[in-house]
């Protein structure tokens, strides 16, 4: 609807200058808004639906992706992180209680590669680097993680540092 005045005539509405800039927003959405897994996608479209059970993994990287941002994001929501993760490790690995670390801001993803892993596979491994800065301090942490598909969901088994 067009704004009218009180003569009831159209006010000109004066064009927004910056129309590539908000094709621009669009496409590459702000920055608090992009997942942390490092697709560059929106949480919403890229690890949101796995959190919320919406979707199940459909490789083992991807798997490995919405855990890491379950990590990166558990200051948000410790409970929610902390049963994704949890629901998502396998069952002969889990540990009895997940405590998440403390004062680690984790702070970007590198999938180094992977092996197997895909929609027909039964098992596979992701290599990655997983970066973080604790106490002022960056470190990494890399680690070769294993995984397992059974009734069609992906679990992480256990990693080699
Ligand atoms: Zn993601």
């Amino acid at each position: 609807m067009l704004p009218v005045d009180g003569s009831g005539a159209i006010r000109e509405i004066p064009q927004r200058s910056a129309g590539i800039l908000d094709s621009v927003s669009r496409r590459y959405p702000p920055l608090a808004d992009l997942c942390p897994c490092g697709r560059g996608e929106p949480y919403e479209n890229c690890c949101a639906p796995l959190h919320r059970g919406d979707r199940t993994a459909p490789t083992a990287e991807a798997l490995m992706r919405s855990r890491y941002t379950a990590f990166a994001r558990a200051h948000r929501d410790p409970g929610g992180a902390a049963q994704y993760l949890t629901a998502t490790w396998h069952a002969s690995t889990r540990p009895a209680r997940l405590d998440l670390p403390d004062g680690v801001e984790w702070t970007g993803l590198d999938i180094v590669g992977t092996s197997r892993g895909g929609p027909f596979d039964s098992d596979g491994t992701v290599t990655f680097a997983a970066h973080f800065r604790q106490g002022g301090v960056d470190g990494v942490q890399r680690e070769v993680s294993r995984f397992v598909r059974e009734d069609g969901r992906w679990s992480y088994v256990d990693g080699d540092l």
